[in-house]
């Protein structure tokens, strides 16, 4: 019999808590998979009191015996990568097994460069990616033919013919259009060569490997990173990432069919936050984006840069539930919202006496919408305890049910705490 595959997906702007999503459900499934992103992206997950970050390794990296993916859709930054294996294995924590796609993009040290250099032109208010980490200049080349993948770096002969035409293109490119010194040839090569060596162990046609284990049986757990609202097409372009956070980029990142893919959760917190720059329709910026801010703990892990915050957007939630096709919501931090008198949502957007009820990506547009808010009471109860909807103050129900009966869409489980077992099962 086949295998079942499901996928985790952020509803939002990302770090809506799909790490210690997927670590609580993990247990069902044998192979862990990630399609999309890089560096940037970053998985919290809290394992007998220890708070790890996963930048690139999938979360199933700490489940002994499972297959961890990285598939062709993820752009690898080959330091970052072997930082993050030799540190679970210092700690003795490498429990599965790692493998990479061949196709996999690497980012190369003059995307860092570019990076960094395109950001300085661009200025504030029109940044994307603060973190310089190559991203978008990987991707850009994956998209002009000039990329250079995993199954590149693993050969030779290979690597030196494709690096000598586009390490001459990217230094022409620095000096000309940034007034940046040219990067050595040989300092670039051997550099990519010791990562293919360092790398070769994990390399594999990950497509190959996932369905074949789907036919013999095997369930997988696809681990989306960032969030629908970032995605290259159906996010808020141009504040949006370099891939495709959506359920969609999982078949493309992994090389799997759309109808393999069984059911697709979205996972969203109970309010809002955004790291970075363009439009957010919720967004507070006095006491309850404060209070949000605070008590969600909502800084950049790697910055320490304070997350905007609001209310949870019901619209753009239902946005992201049609995109996805998702089957059911998985809400996280419930117990954030403890304490507060009232809850608000946002069911609709309001721009000069219309009214919207339906999202819009277009980010000049949903920067100028007013938010139109519904109320429920809200509960002073501590609720980290609960572990079944029943056990919940009445006006928690209350706002879970109304978010249900909004999104016309079922909750799963409900975060009421960081730690693993702090979840409720609405027993679906
Ligand atoms: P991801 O990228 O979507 O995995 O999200 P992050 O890694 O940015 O994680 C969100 C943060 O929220 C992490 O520190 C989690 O431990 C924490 N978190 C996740 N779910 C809950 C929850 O239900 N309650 C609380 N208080 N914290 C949570």
């Amino acid at each position: 019999m086949k295998g079942r595959v499901e996928a985790i997906i952020g509803a939002q702007w990302g770090n809506e808590g799909k790490g210690r999503v997927i670590d609580a459900l993990g247990d069902g499934f044998d192979i862990f998979a990630r399609y999309q992103g890089g560096a940037n992206d970053g998985h919290t997950v809290i394992i007998d009191d220890k708070k790890l970050l996963f930048h690139l390794l999938p979360s199933g990296m700490l489940y002994h015996g499972k297959l961890c993916v990285i598939g062709g859709g993820v752009v690898i930054d080959p330091e970052l990568l072997l930082t993050e294996i030799k540190e679970l294995q210092e700690k003795g924590m490498d429990r599965a097994r790692l493998i990479v796609s061949r196709n996999a993009h690497i980012v190369m040290p003059y995307h860092k460069v570019l990076d960094k250099a395109q950001e300085d032109i661009r200025g504030k208010g029109h940044r994307i990616e603060m973190a310089s980490k190559g991203m978008w200049p990987c991707y850009v080349d994956k998209h002009t033919r000039a990329g250079i993948r995993l199954e590149d770096i693993v050969n030779e002969h290979k690597l030196r013919s494709k690096l000598e035409w586009i390490l001459e293109e990217k230094n022409m490119t620095l000096k000309r259009l940034y007034d940046k010194s040219p990067i050595a040839f040989d300092e670039v090569f051997n550099l990519a060569c010791q990562w293919g060596r360092e790398l070769s162990p994990y390399l594999a046609d990950t497509s190959l490997e996932i369905n074949d284990a789907v036919n013999n049986g095997k369930n997988v757990l696809i681990e989306g990173a960032q969030g629908t609202l970032l995605d290259i097409d159906n996010g808020t372009y141009p504040y949006v990432t370099s891939s495709s956070p959506v359920s969609a980029g999982a078949c493309l990142g992994l090389g799997i069919a759309p109808n393999n893919i069984d059911r697709v959760l979205v996972v969203v917190k109970s309010y809002s936050t955004r790291a970075g720059e363009g439009p957010m329709p919720t967004e507070d910026d006095g006491e309850i984006g404060n209070y949000l801010r605070d008590k969600g703990g909502e800084y950049d892990v790697a910055a320490g840069r304070p997350r905007r915050c609001g209310w949870i957007d019901i619209v753009a939630l239902n946005y992201a539930l049609r995109i996805n096709g998702a089957q059911s919501i998985i809400l996280t931090k419930l117990d954030v919202l403890t304490g507060l008198d009232k809850i608000k949502f946002c069911t609709a957007y309001e721009v000069e006496d219309n009214i919207y009820h339906n999202f819009i990506s277009e980010a000049d547009f949903l920067s100028e919408v007013k938010p139109i808010y519904e109320e429920v009471p809200g509960w002073t109860e501590n609720i980290s305890e609960c572990r079944k909807f029943d056990e919940l103050p009445k006006a928690a129900q209350g706002f879970l049910r109304i978010i249900e009966e909004r999104c016309k869409t079922p909750i799963l489980l409900v975060g009421v705490g960081p730690q693993r077992h702090q979840l409720i099962d609405m027993g679906l």
